[in-house]
């Protein structure tokens, strides 16, 4: 399924240009216009979906492996000294583009770069409740 009025249909697809690193039949990888750092790829699914809950898991399970082979290359490459592996769900955490991607981030221990979170303080209540109210649905 392709959305008419979705950008990353059109680049997925070849319909709008993009540099592409790695392309078959189910995803096209291509550099981030606005990198967080030199080599930042996103990893675009030739289909519609709006992120990762619509993802199908036979698509979903050739996704990481995909991630590291990138990864891999962005160290041996790029000189990357890392690698982060970031996939936004939904606007409250990011996500701008509503069909799903991958963000592959190379990291050259530069201090300039992104942080992604501060970590924060539990409780063992709080973590047990948090882990009930999730572990009845899953
Ligand atoms: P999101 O915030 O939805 O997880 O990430 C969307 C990403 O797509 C952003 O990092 C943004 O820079 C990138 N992006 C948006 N439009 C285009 C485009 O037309 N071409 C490319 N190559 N990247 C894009
Ligand atoms: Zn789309």
């Amino acid at each position: 399924m392709k959305d008419d009025n979705c950008i990353f249909c059109k680049i997925a697809n070849g319909e709008i240009p993009s540099e592409t690193l790695y392309e078959d039949g189910d995803f096209r990888v291509i550099l981030d216009l606005n990198p967080a750092s030199e080599g930042h790829a996103l990893i675009l699914s030739k289909e519609h979906y709006r992120n990762l809950p619509e993802l199908p898991s036979q698509t979903a399970a050739k996704v990481l492996p995909l991630a590291g082979k990138i990864g891999k290359a962005m160290m041996s490459e790029l000189s990357a000294k890392g690698f982060n592996v970031v996939q936004n769900n939904e606007e409250a955490a990011g996500q701008t583009v509503f069909h799903f991607h991958v963000h592959i981030i190379p990291r050259y221990a530069n201090p300039d770069e992104m942080l992604l979170w501060k970590p924060g303080k539990s409780t063992e209540e709080g973590l047990k409740a948090v882990s009930e109210k999730l572990r009845k649905v899953l």
